[in-house]
Parts: C-alpha cells; sequence; structure tokens
C-alpha cells in the first residue's frame, strides 16, 4: 500500500515548489535540483531521482507544475526511452552516469536498432559487437535513427554470438556517438523533415562496462525499449511547447525545445489530426453535406472510441494491473485513425488537400498531414507486426511458422553474409 494519497502529493509537492521553483535559475542549475529532489521522475524509484511515487498520481504532478509554470525533466526523443531501460537493466555504475544527466538533459540519446535488412525482424540484427581485449569493436550499419545527429549516446543492439539462436546471440549496449567510428549521414523524407538518419559503424569502440546485463540479454531489454515506446505510440505526443515567459530559464528551455524538438515537429500530423476535420469542413462548406458529415460522424466514432480504449489503458497500468489487451489494440488503432482521417481530409479539401504554401487548406498542413500518416503504421513496429502480436499474445493464435530460430543463426539464410 503506498504512504501517498492525492492530498498528500499534491500538499507536499505544492510546498517544495513554492520553496525551491524559481524562474531566475538557469536551467541546469533548476534541473539539477529537481532532479536531486525526485519530484522530476517521481515515479522513478527513491535511490534513483524518483519517489516511489504510484503511477496513478502523476496527473497531480503535472497539475501543480503546470499551476505555477515549473519546468520539468528533459523529455527529448529516446532520451526517456534510455532513461528507462538504463532504470531497469543497467548496473548502478551505469545508473549514476546516465541517467541524472539524462534528466538535466545533458546528455541526448538516439536507438540503434533499426537496420536496412532487419527492421520488423529486429531480431534478426546484423550489427557485430566483438570482444576484443578490455572493448568491444562494433561494425556495422543502422537505419531510420531518429536524432542520431544530435545523439550523445546511442541505445546500440548488436550480435555478439552467431553459434546461437537469433534471439540468443544479441547484446545491448550504450554507444558514445562522438567518436571517429561513427558516421552519421542524414535522411530527408517525402514531408521535406529530415528525422532520420544512417548511422555507419567502422570499428567503433565500447567498453564492456557499457553491456547493459549480460552478453546474450540483448532481446530481452530490447523488448523494454519497445514497450515503453509503443505504450506512447497512440498520443500526439512530443507537441512540447515552450513557455512564452521572459525569463532566462523559458529561453533557454524554448532554445532546447528548438533543437531537440525539431526532428518530431511533424509527429502531430501522423496520428492524421482528426482535431481539425471539423474545422476544415465549415472552412471548406461542406459540413451540410450528408455524405461528407456520415464520413466525419464515423471517423470521431472510431477516435473517441480508440481513445477511450487508450485511456482504459492507461487507467490499468495507474492501478498496477498487467497490461491487458487495450495496450496492444492502441497502436494498431492510432494507424486506423490516422488512415480514416486521410481519407475524410481528402473528401472535405478534394485536390486542395496535396497542396503546400499560402492560399493552400491549413497554410499546407493537410498537405502534411496526408504524406506524414504512413508513419505511424511503421515506427515502433508495423501495424502486420502488431497485428501478429494480437493474434498470437492475446488471442492465442497458433504463432508464425518460423525457420529461423531452431539453429545457429551463422546457418540460417539470410540477406547479409556473416563476417567471419
Ligand atoms: C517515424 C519513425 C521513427 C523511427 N525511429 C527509429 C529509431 O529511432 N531507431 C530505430 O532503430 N528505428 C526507427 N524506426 C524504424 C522502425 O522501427 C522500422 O521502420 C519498423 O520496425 C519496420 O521495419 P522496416 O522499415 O525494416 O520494414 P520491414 O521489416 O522491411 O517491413 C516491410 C513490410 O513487410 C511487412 N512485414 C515484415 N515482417 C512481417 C511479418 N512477419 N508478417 C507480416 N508482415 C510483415 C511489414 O509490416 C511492412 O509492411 C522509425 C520508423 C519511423 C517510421
Amino acid at each position: 500500500m503506498s504512504e501517498y494519497t492525492e492530498e498528500s502529493v499534491r500538499a507536499e509537492l505544492r510546498a517544495w515548489l513554492e520553496e525551491n521553483w524559481d524562474p531566475d535559475l538557469s536551467l541546469l542549475e533548476w534541473r539539477n535540483i529537481l532532479v536531486d529532489s525526485g519530484w522530476g521522475m517521481p515515479q522513478w524509484p527513491k535511490e534513483w531521482f524518483g519517489r516511489d511515487l504510484p503511477v496513478g498520481l502523476l496527473r497531480i504532478v503535472d497539475e501543480e507544475f503546470k499551476r505555477v509554470d515549473a519546468i520539468t525533466v528533459a523529455r527529448k526523443g529516446a532520451t526517456t526511452l534510455a532513461g528507462s531501460t538504463v532504470l531497469a537493466h543497467g548496473s548502478d555504475m551505469l545508473r549514476e552516469k546516465f541517467l541524472h544527466r539524462s534528466l538535466t538533459g545533458e546528455d541526448s540519446w538516439c536507438q540503434l536498432f533499426s537496420e536496412p535488412g532487419n527492421g520488423s525482424d529486429l531480431a534478426g540484427a546484423m550489427t557485430r559487437a566483438d570482444r576484443q581485449g578490455n572493448k568491444y569493436v562494433v561494425n556495422g550499419q543502422k537505419v531510420w535513427t531518429t536524432s542520431a545527429h544530435l545523439a550523445d549516446f546511442g541505445l546500440l543492439l548488436a550480435r555478439t554470438d552467431l553459434d546461437v539462436p537469433k534471439h540468443d546471440g544479441l547484446s545491448y549496449f550504450i554507444m558514445d556517438m562522438r567518436q571517429p567510428g561513427v558516421e552519421v549521414v542524414p535522411l530527408r523524407q517525402m514531408n521535406d523533415h529530415a528525422s532520420f538518419n544512417q548511422v555507419f559503424m567502422t570499428d567503433a569502440e565500447v567498453p564492456p562496462e557499457y553491456l547493459l546485463e549480460n552478453e546474450g540479454d540483448g532481446w530481452k531489454i530490447a523488448t523494454t525499449t519497445l514497450m515503453h515506446e509503443r505504450r506512447n505510440a497512440d498520443s500526439n505526443r512530443r507537441k512540447v511547447e515552450p513557455t512564452k515567459r521572459p525569463e532566462r530559464i523559458f529561453q533557454e528551455e524554448a532554445a532546447e525545445i528548438a533543437t531537440s524538438m525539431a526532428p518530431y515537429t511533424w509527429y502531430p500530423q501522423r496520428t492524421g489530426r482528426a482535431d481539425l476535420i471539423i474545422e476544415r469542413a465549415q472552412e471548406a462548406g461542406c459540413n451540410e453535406d450528408p455524405v461528407v458529415r456520415q464520413e466525419i460522424a464515423k471517423l470521431m466514432t472510431m477516435s473517441k472510441a480508440a481513445e477511450w480504449t487508450s485511456k482504459r489503458a492507461r487507467a490499468a497500468q495507474e492501478q498496477g494491473r498487467a497490461p491487458g489487451p487495450e495496450g496492444s489494440l492502441g497502436k494498431l488503432a492510432a494507424s486506423e485513425v490516422a488512415r480514416a482521417a486521410n481519407r475524410v481530409h481528402t473528401m472535405i479539401n478534394g485536390a486542395g488537400a496535396m497542396l503546400s504554401g499560402a492560399d493552400s487548406p491549413s497554410d499546407g498542413l493537410i498537405a502534411e498531414v496526408l504524406i506524414s500518416t504512413p508513419a505511424i503504421s511503421i515506427a515502433g513496429g508495423t501495424d502486420e507486426i502488431q497485428k501478429n502480436i494480437i493474434s498470437e499474445r492475446v488471442l492465442k493464435m497458433p504463432k508464425e511458422p518460423r525457420f529461423d530460430t531452431d539453429r545457429p543463426y551463422r546457418e540460417v539464410p539470410k540477406n547479409a553474409l556473416p563476417q567471419k
């Protein structure tokens, strides 16, 4: 039973903020105080910058921070995933070294999982990490790596053993991105943003103490990272707005957001922006059209049902219950809503939906929606992979036939040849 109640959390935090929140501090000074107090990540354990607060009470914490405009810990892209993964699987040395600096925003992270030949089949990763004396030497290529061009460290999934079945030969490392063996090459997307990179590793080095748990535990640890990623995939996340106040701390935060959030500015558009539909229908003068109204009603029904399913999943999580089918359905439902919203935007705006620039519908936002929504069915696991997960784990249907898990990975036919 938790020692906390809504009232006690509110009272304690309110008093703490009154005493400590000071917009005249620098961003780093404030974040150091915040992280040390445990109010930055209160759901984390007390010994690691938290307060063991039940997730169900985080709402109160958010409300109190908003009430006085207090700035929170850094929440940028894979940095949040890194924190949760290092907390769950890192040694005390790694927690000591990385958690505090990630929360203050001094370190940024990227997720080095997907490869040109292994995206959905993540367990097939062929990037090698070979132990040579007192270091691991990493060779291979990653792709789709969001924010790698800004990252100080990467969460690296790499193969340490080809002579065991594929899931057993993977290990999980923290890799310094700022070293000569790591080359980051940006990619530009069809929506004209540049969130992703290719990352080439040529004899890049990783100290053995940067291995999480043991060699061969990589798949288990990657599952933790993916679980956190998928849990957030159904929200309009990363629409982080700077506070428009004149003090230096808010300007520093605005500068941080402008840089670290640049790769994510289009993320709200990938959800399909169902929230713009009614306003757009009114502006376009088709809100009285019975066919359009019918389609809008269908979309809104689907969108509300998905929102409530996701709220049910969150409520279950807050009450400490095991993840149920709602969690698995949320990501897929978000893809369905995005596609349906695309159809309705197109119906409302006609060929104009393809235009960008001045005089285009919503100043080009609708066009950006149309070309950004495919991302939601891919990121963090595609719709088809999500359907496999639902059929196998939730509905307990027979597993997909496998030919690649019953023998050493070296012997499995694949499109990249083992180097040795
Ligand atoms: C916005 C965004 C951000 C991303 N950020 C990162 C990042 O930071 N780090 C990172 O490592 N990766 C990142 N990714 C990559 C993402 O995880 C992969 O794109 C995704 O896992 C799919 O892999 P793939 O692109 O190789 O597609 P493939 O695996 O090649 O899949 C191609 C098609 O085949 C289907 N398919 C594949 N296997 C099966 C199967 N078993 N059954 C049925 N159908 C199947 C897929 O559903 C898909 O339609 C990001 C992707 C996006 C869109």
